[in-house]
Parts: structure tokens; C-alpha cells; sequence
């Protein structure tokens, strides 16, 4: 038998041992390392050539990626690694590096029980190390440690043993103090890592040699060796004694857990629905003798299979030619293939079962995020990203007869990434794409090219939000015929509830009914209002403050409606609503239902919504980001200037022997060109990454202007 047919066969009996398997992800602050540790772990089980390891970056599949070297998409590849004595199934998700994919990063935390934090000796725990944790965390993922680039310390910093420790003791104090601070109470202490378990580990990625703790004291090897063969320029020897994916992969056995283990605390976590019905209890024993369950974490375009979504298997089996149920779209789908990836390559096989992870092709109306069963089930929780949209371009074919081909190509793009967002802006018939910063759409943007449309695309136009500063007296609202009167009042929503909001915490799709009112109350808001809610609607409430009014209910979801219009399209720029409380305190209604339909209460609840928000003073809000950059001191000049030239404002600025931290944060208005800004100023010495950090006030001398530009584009009196 080859060594393929042979890894195929062990893949195919492992996945039915869930004792055996470990589903996990890689993750780290962009340049800490995790494509070349993936590659090399892959390498060491045998998945791709050694001597491309490294340079082959193998799980960066995209030319553009390559090109930047960041990893953009997940993709997931399956290997075997003996522990033990025994053999373990091992499916690794790679995540994307860079915060401006947030999304992806969170989807891949659903498919995975497990991270490997990589954190760069060098640097520390940075910013997106903080971000991809947490996000592992919230989703009960639970993470170990491995220090990078330890090589560096040797080499080029020169650090003896006894800086060597202090310097480990240091990030890992800091990484175990992020896990106290973010995880779930119940794991907050038992998922502190530690060296003498060996739950962290050293070494060096690019140098393909790793210890840990318990290594050191079985093999005797210490510190001052590994200095020796550092300074001896010999870590090829080292690496022969201590094989990184050796150590790595022991960790990923011996402390992440597999999926029988999981599923256990993390489908009530995940899943609202009942956790006594038989899908439910099936999900949580990870049953693969239960119907199926699953969701798609995320679609690939394969140039020859179309579109490949990857799914994790929470309940059942997915089998070849099943038929399925796809929850958001509903509607059912026959699945044509099932697969595994080894390496590269895609081997199909017959059937899949709970506890893993599948390469699935067929299912051509899904999304990823979506929920897959083999009869409807309440769907997967959705999952929050720590960024949303908020840059726009427009695009257009530049040759009228690829339209066609414009749109499917789109549709493909917004399933591969759900956090774009494609709009059709109805007067100029022009393609409106939405994403998280200017990299992301310039990828995205590079990626239609790439696929064979040629287009135009205009600036990036940012996106705004409208939000109330104060309040108003009741507003009425006229349908009209007349016939029918809605007074509300409106105003800001509670700053801590809108945080919850918008940072997931507060996640009201899980609560029915009173419940809805009862929790928000916890995050203080008033008992009255919280009792009325009727719905949270993109982070804007509202809420029914009137009594005893014959007929309401039958106009209820009419008002919702008029108040999604409203929150839909501002008064000020019809930007969109952001964290207002809309209350209605009074209704008049036609005693005939015929005289309140759909034309009747929509525009009078919307209007009068709009006209409450304008006397309650309105003002737009912009999208701001954290940038931190590191830079030589010699250039912390340059790097001031080019964020106070951005209206950027300097929250801590840290210095290091010779290295400046820089924290600000700046409007993403003025942020566009600062890729090739920073590095003319800089001559290319700073390392910079950006963060979303929410919507703040423009200030009041922009505001105008700002409001004025918006109508303009948008074709508004
Ligand atoms: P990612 O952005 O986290 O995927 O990081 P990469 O794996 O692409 O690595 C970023 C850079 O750091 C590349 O130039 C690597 O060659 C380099 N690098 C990765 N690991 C090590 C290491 O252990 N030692 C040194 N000296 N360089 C490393």
C-alpha cells in the first residue's frame, strides 16, 4: 500500500474513535510565526516535504497571500501524529492572521475544541493576540502556549539562561492573566497554562526545534544547551533532538481536548435550542448514531469541485448523496461529496462522523455560518464578530457583458466570506461592497479581478452611524388615511446595554418572549422599558410603554417593520441607527382592519420614528480603529506626526532598549493610504497592525460637512 492510501485509511478509522481525535486551530498575532509553525507540523507528520517547509508556506493557498505573506483564508487539513503508543486523528484549521478577517478567525473557533497560541519571544503578547484569544475563549475553546523565535533571544539579543526564564515567566503571566480576565468562570483557573505540565512550550518554528519543561527533565536537556547550539550555529542538531511538531503535537494530545470531551460544555454555549431533546442530548455525547447536525464554517471556491464548505460534525453522520436541511435558507440540499483533506488534496470518502471536521461539496445555496441537519433544528448561535463592515467601494464591470459573470462571482465571494457585504444600490445599478478596512476590500476587489471580471472601483467611502445625544417630547405619526395615530418618544439606549450589544455579550436571539426583557434588565435598564421590549433590532431597541390598546397586537409587526425602516436609513445621511431606544407610548387605531394595513402603519411609524430622532438631536457617528505600531525610536517622530496628521490621538507610547510601542487611535476616514505613508516615513521600519474598536462621535465641525458629502453621493435633497 502507498503512504497515502495508508494515512487515507488510518484517517478513515481514527474518525470514528472521538477519544482520538483533535480538532485545532493555530493562532497569533500577524508575523508571530503560525504559518511557518502549521507548515512544519505538517511536515513532521509526514503531510508535505520537509525541505519545503518554511518556504512553501503551504496552507496560504492564495497567490495574494503569498504575496503579502498573510493568511487569509481557513482551510483545514487532517494528519495523524502517534502519542503513547497510539495513534490520534489531528484535523487542523488554519486561521487568518490578520484582524481585518475577524470573521473567519471566529468561525474557525466554532470548528475547533483547541488553539495553539503562538506568541513571538521577541515581541510578546500583541494586540490580535489579545483579539484571537479572546475569541477563542468566548466560543470555550481552550488554548496552550507556544513561544516563538526563541532563537531571536539568543542571537539577537543575547539573553543568558536566567533572562531566557524571566523573559518566558513574563509572557506567560501576561498570556495566563488574558485568560483569567476573558474565559468562561468555570475555566478561568483550569485552563491556566503552565510549564511544568508542559502546556507551553519554546522554540523556534523556523528552525524546526522545540522543548518544553517536561522534555527538558526527560531528556536533560537545558537552557544553557539550547544557547549552545544556538550560539554553535547548530540547531539543525537541535532540531533533531527536539522535533517541533513532535513536542507540539504531544501538547495538542496530552492538553487540548477531544470531542467527546468538548461537545459537552460547548454546544449549550453554542446551541439554544433544547438540550433535552434527542438532538440536543446527541450533540452533547457527540453521538454519531444520532441524526445528523453540523455547521459550516467556511467555503472555498476549488477551481475544479466549486464551492467546498467545510463543516464541523456535531451530532450523526454525514454521508455521500444525504439529503439535508439548511436552516437560513430554508430549504434542502442533497450533498454530493465527502471529504477529507490531506495536505493539499481533497479525498473523498463515504461518510464523516460527529467529532470532526469535512470537507462537504453540493451544498450550493449555503452560507458559511449556516446550520446543516438532517431534519430543521433550531440553528447553530450566530456568531458575533469583533468587527463589522464599515468601508464601502463601489464597482462596476468595466465590460457591460461580464455583468452576469460579475454577480455570480460576487454571490461566491460573499459565501466565502459572509463578512462582506454586498449591496445593489438601486439608482446607479452599481455594486456596492462593504468590509472591514481598506486591505480587506482591496483583496476582495483583487480576488474579482482574479477570477476573471475586469472592473472599476471607486475610493473606499466609509460608513457611518446615526445615533441620538439627547431626547424629545412625543412625536405623532399619521398614516395616511388618517385613520390611525403613533406617538413615540426617543432616546439613547444605555451605554453599557449597547456595549453588550455590540460586543456579544448581550446576545438577545437566545431569549424568547419576556425572557428578552428580563435579561436586558440585568444590564440596566429600567424595569418598565425592559417589560415592553418588543425587539432588538441591529442594536437599537424598541419597546412598548402603552397600555390596553385594542388592536395592537395585530399591528405589532407592522410597527416593527415602520421601526426597521427607520433604524435602516437615518434622518440625518440615511446611514444606519446605532444604539437608540425607541419607545411608543401611545396608539390610535381604525377600528377596521382594512383601514391599517401594511401602507397605512409603516410610513406613519417610520416617519415619526425619523422626526423623534431629529428632535432628539441626531448625530453621525464614524468608525474609529486602534493602530499600534513598533517602531525604531529614531522614526517615533515621523510615526507621531502621521497620526496626528490623521486626526489620531496617542493613547500610551512604551519604549524598549531601542524599540517604540505606539498605541493610538485614529477615524478610519483618514486612515486610507497609511500602508504606504508609514513605511515612506518610516523607510519601512515599522511593524503595524489595526484594530476595530466601534463607532464614535465626528466631531461637531465635521458633522456637516460630512452629512452634506453623504447626501450628495447618495442622490438626497
Ligand atoms: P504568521 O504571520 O504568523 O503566519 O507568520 P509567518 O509564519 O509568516 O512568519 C513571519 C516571519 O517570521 C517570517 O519571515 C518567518 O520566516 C519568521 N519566523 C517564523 N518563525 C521564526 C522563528 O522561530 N525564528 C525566526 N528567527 N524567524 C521566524
Amino acid at each position: 500500500m502507498s503512504r497515502r492510501k495508508q494515512m487515507v485509511s488510518k484517517i478513515k478509522d481514527l474518525m470514528f474513535d472521538p477519544e482520538k481525535i483533535r480538532n485545532i486551530g493555530i493562532v497569533a498575532h500577524i508575523d508571530h510565526g503560525k504559518t511557518t509553525l502549521s507548515d512544519n507540523l505538517l511536515a513532521g507528520a509526514g503531510m508535505i516535504s520537509k525541505e519545503l517547509a518554511g518556504s512553501q508556506l503551504f496552507m496560504d493557498f492564495d497567490e495574494q497571500e503569498q504575496a503579502r505573506g498573510i493568511t487569509i483564508d481557513a482551510a483545514n487539513v487532517s494528519m495523524v501524529h502517534e502519542y503513547g503508543g497510539q495513534e490520534y486523528l489531528i484535523n487542523m484549521i488554519d486561521t487568518p492572521g490578520h484582524v481585518d478577517f475577524g470573521g473567519d478567525v471566529t468561525r474557525a473557533m466554532r470548528a475547533v475544541d483547541g488553539v495553539v497560541v503562538v506568541v513571538c519571544a521577541v515581541e510578546g503578547a500583541m494586540p490580535q493576540t489579545e483579539t484571537v484569544l479572546r475569541q477563542a475563549l468566548k466560543e470555550r475553546v481552550k488554548p496552550v502556549l507556544f513561544i516563538n523565535k526563541v532563537d531571536r533571544l539568543i542571537n539577537e539579543l543575547k539573553l543568558t539562561p536566567e533572562e531566557l526564564q524571566n523573559r518566558f515567566v513574563a509572557i506567560i503571566t501576561e498570556f495566563n492573566k488574558l485568560i483569567r480576565n476573558t474565559a468562561p468562570k468555570e475555566f478561568k483557573k483550569k485552563w491556566q497554562v503552565n510549564v511544568n505540565d508542559g502546556s507551553v512550550a519554546f522554540g523556534s518554528a523556523y528552525n524546526n526545534w522545540a522543548i518544553s519543561v517536561p522534555l527538558m527533565k526527560k531528556t536533560g536537556l537545558t537552557f544553557k544547551d539550547v544557547i549552545d547550539y544556538n550560539e554553535n550555529e547548530n540547531q539543525k542538531e537541535l532540531a533533531e533532538t527536539a522535533r517541533i511538531h513532535e513536542i507540539l503535537l504531544d501538547i495538542v494530545i496530552k492538553h487540548l481536548p477531544n470531542p467527546l470531551t468538548a461537545q459537552k460544555y460547548r454546544i449549550e454555549n453554542m446551541w439554544p435550542g433544547d438540550l433535552k431533546s434527542d438532538i440536543g442530548k446527541s450533540m452533547i455525547n457527540c453521538n454519531s448514531k444520532g441524526k445528523l447536525a453540523m455547521m459550516i464554517t467556511n467555503i472555498n471556491i476549488d477551481p475544479h469541485a466549486g464551492e467546498v464548505a467545510t463543516a464541523r460534525i456535531f451530532s450523526g453522520e454525514v454521508d455521500r448523496s444525504q439529503d439535508v436541511h439548511l436552516f437560513n435558507r430554508k430549504t434542502t440540499a442533497r450533498i454530493q461529496q465527502v471529504g477529507v483533506y490531506i495536505g493539499a488534496e481533497r479525498i473523498p470518502i463515504d461518510r464523516v462522523p460527529a467529532g470532526n471536521i469535512a470537507a462537504i461539496t453540493g451544498l450550493r445555496e449555503a452560507m458559511a455560518g449556516e446550520t446543516v441537519s438532517e431534519e430543521p433544528i433550531e440553528p447553530f448561535e450566530e456568531m458575533k464578530h469583533t468587527s463589522e463592515p464599515v468601508v464601502t467601494v463601489a464597482i462596476e464591470a468595466k465590460n457591460m457583458a461580464d455583468l452576469a459573470k460579475l454577480i455570480e462571482v460576487l454571490r461566491q465571494i460573499g459565501k466565502e466570506d459572509p463578512t462582506v457585504k454586498v449591496e445593489i444600490d438601486e439608482e446607479t445599478g452599481e455594486h456596492l461592497i462593504s468590509g472591514m478596512g481598506e486591505l480587506h476590500l482591496e483583496i476582495i476587489t483583487y480576488r474579482i479581478k482574479q477570477k476573471g471580471v475586469d472592473i472599476d472601483v471607486s475610493k473606499p467611502i466609509v460608513v457611518y452611524r446615526e445615533a441620538v445625544v439627547g431626547t424629545c417630547d412625543r412625536v405623532e405619526g399619521k398614516s395616511p388615511n388618517k385613520h390611525n395615530k403613533f406617538y413615540f418618544v426617543v432616546e439613547p439606549l444605555e451605554e453599557d446595554i449597547t456595549k453588550a450589544l455590540t460586543e456579544g455579550d448581550l446576545k438577545p436571539a437566545r431569549f424568547k418572549g419576556k425572557e428578552l426583557g428580563r435579561e436586558i434588565e440585568k444590564f440596566g435598564m429600567n424595569k418598565l422599558d425592559a417589560k415592553g421590549i418588543k425587539e432588538v433590532y441591529l442594536n437599537n431597541i424598541l419597546t412598548d410603554a402603552t397600555k390596553g390598546i385594542q388592536y395592537l397586537n395585530e399591528v405589532m409587526s407592522l410597527i416593527q417593520d415602520g421601526f426597521h425602516e427607520a433604524i435602516d436609513n437615518g434622518p440625518l445621511a440615511k446611514e444606519r441607527v446605532l444604539g437608540v431606544k425607541v419607545r411608543l407610548v401611545d396608539v390610535k387605531l381604525h377600528e377596521d382592519s382594512i383601514h391599517r394595513g401594511p401602507a397605512q402603519v409603516i410610513p406613519a411609524v417610520r416617519d415619526a420614528i425619523r422626526q423623534a430622532m431629529l428632535n432628539a438631536k441626531t448625530v453621525l457617528q464614524e468608525p474609529k480603529q486602534k493602530v499600534f505600531i513598533q517602531v525604531p525610536q529614531d522614526y517615533m517622530g515621523a510615526v507621531t506626526r502621521e497620526i496626528q496628521s490623521r486626526r489620531g490621538q496617542i493613547l500610551d507610547m512604551k519604549q524598549e532598549e531601542d524599540l517604540v510601542t505606539i498605541d493610538a487611535k485614529c477615524p478610519v476616514a483618514e486612515m486610507f493610504g497609511f500602508a504606504s505613508d508609514i513605511r515612506s516615513s518610516t523607510e519601512g521600519r515599522a511593524l503595524w497592525s489595526t484594530e476595530h474598536v466601534g463607532f464614535e462621535k465626528l466631531p461637531n465641525e465635521l458633522q456637516e460637512e460630512v452629512i452634506k458629502k453623504i447626501r450628495q453621493r447618495k442622490g438626497l435633497s
